[in-house]
Parts: structure tokens; sequence; C-alpha cells
């Protein structure tokens, strides 16, 4: 390397660790980036201006004066980039603009149920274009569109290998966008973009080994080991597949008595009907109809059938993950989903079950915490990892 390209290397890599610092604090001094950084004063000067010239941070306000003159203090420019994201699920997709502050600022629902390759697509083309319609600004702003999916996805391809809840495989999400426009897309799995989410903006920092664990149409995990998203590079970690009861009912997967199979929303329903039809008191009396969100209401107001069908689904998921749990020892152990409105109640049973099948050492050391932020938590995972690629790559300075 040159002396010019090795004078080049290192003002970007300031230039960046700025940016990064910047990103992490939110609102900062000149004052303080020297100290964080390292940096000369001049160095930072000079970084903070050329950043301002080229609307990456702004100044947002005086601070206060420790004696002297009082600082400006610098914060990233909300409008200067923006991330589209996607969470698809079979019935839907949930859309949203994010800016570089992080900030979600639009988002919708568009219902629209998935049964096949073309249902699909148009579900990705509506969402896109409604995002589309409502972006004020020049396109070139958009760094990148993020899509989680249910199933297993290669990210690196950009391709979902099988999901058996959208009924398509070896679908090329890439392709499917440039036909509606052309900006790069990066894919995630449904619980890695829950997972990553959670922990830039949910949880607090010191959390480094993490599960994240989805009962929606099924149950899902994905794993944050030492701050990095474990990835598996052709699919993820197939909770819903581990086998509860061998004898137990058949499996889209071809198996029998999946954990999946047992816990979610359609087993719960089913097991629901069958109480109702034995006579059992509820104040439901349409089981096949009834959201999770609902059954966990109930079950929160202590409907007889709605807990009974519940309880046993907690001592399933209980035993998973303890099995978890040992396996991994993890420091934290985050549920998502509808469950979750099941609240403390559900959290307090779920974690006594985790602490009974557990070894000891290890469940006295996990935490079990519900989701915080719901489906935002996917919208803003993807948009912190496309920004991280596109706007701040190289450094790694962001990881708690
Ligand atoms: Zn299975």
């Amino acid at each position: 390397m040159n002396k010019k390209a090795d004078k080049d290397t290192i003002k970007f890599l300031n230039r960046q660790t700025v940016l990064s610092i910047i990103r992490k604090y939110n609102e900062i001094s000149r004052a303080d980036l020297t100290e964080k950084t390292k940096l000369s004063p001049t160095t930072i000067s000079a970084i903070t201006s050329e950043l301002v010239e080229n609307k990456l941070i702004r100044e947002i306000r005086i601070g206060e004066s420790n004696g002297g003159r009082p600082p400006l203090i610098f914060g990233i420019n909300p409008i200067a980039a923006f991330s589209i994201n996607l969470r698809i699920t079979p019935s839907s997709a949930l859309v949203a603009i994010v800016n570089l502050a992080n900030e979600i600022v639009y988002k919708k629902e568009i219902i629209l149920q998935v049964y096949d390759e073309e249902s699909l697509q148009e579900l990705l083309e509506t969402s896109i274009k409604s995002a589309l319609d409502n972006f004020p600004y020049d396109l070139d702003l958009i760094q990148g569109i993020g899509i989680s999916f249910p199933g297993l996805i290669d990210y690196k391809s950009c391709k979902i290998i099988f999901s058996a809840s959208l009924h398509v495989k070896n679908f090329d999400v890439q392709q499917a966008i440039y036909k509606v426009v052309g900006k790069e897309v990066y894919i995630y799995k449904d619980t890695d973009a829950l997972l990553l989410g959670e922990y830039h903006f949910g949880i607090e920092e010191s959390y480094k080994d993490v599960i994240y664990i989805l009962v929606e149409n099924g149950v899902g995990m994905s794993y944050l080991y030492s701050g990095k998203l474990f990835r598996l590079p052709e699919g993820g970690f197939e909770l819903g597949h581990i086998t509860i009861d061998p004898e137990g009912e058949l499996c889209r997967c071809g198996n029998k008595g999946c954990l999946g199979t047992m816990v979610s929303e359609i087993p719960a329903q089913k097991k629901l009907s069958e109480l109702l039809a034995q006579g059992i008191e509820s104040r439901v009396s349409q089981a096949g109809a009834l959201r999770y969100e609902d059954m966990m209401k109930l079950y929160e107001e202590k409907d007889i059938a709605c807990t009974m069908v519940i309880n046993e689904q907690i001592n399933l998921l209980g035993t998973a993950i303890s099995n978890m749990v040992n396996i991994f020892n993890p420091e934290l152990v985050i549920l998502g989903g509808p469950l979750v409105a099941g609240g403390e109640e559900l959290r307090n049973n779920l974690k006594s079950i985790v602490s009974k099948k557990s070894l000891k050492s290890f469940s006295q050391k996990t935490k079990l915490k519900l989701s915080a932020l719901g489906d935002n938590s996917a919208l803003l995972g993807m948009s912190h990892e496309i920004f991280s690629d596109r706007v701040y790559k190289f450094i790694d300075i962001n990881n708690k």
C-alpha cells in the first residue's frame, strides 16, 4: 500500500470511528468525542465538520458550559439514510420505514394470505409499494430492504430454501424485490430479526448470551453468543421440530410429536375444542376462531378451560426451554409472540418449570423475559443491521 492510500485508509477509519461513537451515544460533544476516540481535537474538529457538511450528522443543540464556551452537541442526522423493513408471516406483512436515528417513520400491516409463490410475490410487492408511496425523499437515501421470513433461509444467496408455513421453496427474494425496486435485500429468519431488535433496543447492555424463542405459527429459536448472532448459513435452530412425543401427531416435517405440533395457536385451539366438548367450564363457546392472544388474556383472567390448555403448553414449552438452557447455558431467554399477552403470570409459571427442569447452576443464572418491543423488534433489528453494513461498516465499536 502506498503512503497516500495509507493516509486515506486511516482518515476513513477515523471518520467511521467518530460516526459509530455518535451513533452509540446519540448526543455527544467534540470534547467527549476526543476523549472516547483518543483522536486529537483538531482531527475531531475536521471530521465533525466534514460529517456535518455531508449531512450524516447534525448540530443538535448548544450544551452546558463547564466554564468556557458552551459546547456544540452533535447527533446522527435522522434523514441522512433510511431502510425499508418487512416482517412476513403466512397471513400478513408488517412494513416499516426506519430512519438513521432508528425511528419508525412509517408502519403498516398488509393483510394477505400466502399460499404459494405468486401470493408471496404479491404480498412483497404490495408492501414495498406502500412504503415507497409514503417515502417523500430521494430513493437514493434508501440503503436497503430487510425482510424476515418464517422457515429455512439462505441469507447469503438471498433465498428462502423452504418454508412450510408460506408454502414456498427455493424462492429468490432478491429477484422478487428487483421487480419492484432496484435495492439490495437483506433477508433474515424471523427469530434472528426479532432477537437483533431486542438485543440492540430492548434489553440491558450487559447481556451477551441470549436465546430468543418465538411461539407463533409454530416454535422458533435464535441464539446470540458473545454479542454476535449465531447465524447458520442454511436455516437455523429448529426448536419447533424437536421430538416431544414420539407417538404424537404428524408434523409437516414428516416426523411425529414435534414441539410445534403441541405448542402454538392451532394445537391450543384443538385442545380447547376437546375440553369444551367434554363440558369443561369456559367463557368461550367456539374454540376454532379464538386467537392465541385472546386465549392468553382469558388465561390471565383465570378462565378454567383456557388455563388448562395454556398450562399444558407452558409445561411443554418450559421443558423445551430447559433443554436449551442445559445445552447453551444462556444469560437470558426472551420469549416472543402472542403468548406474551399472558404477562407476568405466564412468565412466572414458565420460569418455575425451567428452574425445576434445568441444571440448577445454569437456571439460577438464566433470566427469563418477555419481549419488550413486540413486532417492532424485527423491524428495528433488521434496520440496525442494514445501517451497520451500509453506513457504519468496518467498525465494530457499536457492538455493545
Ligand atoms: Zn416437525
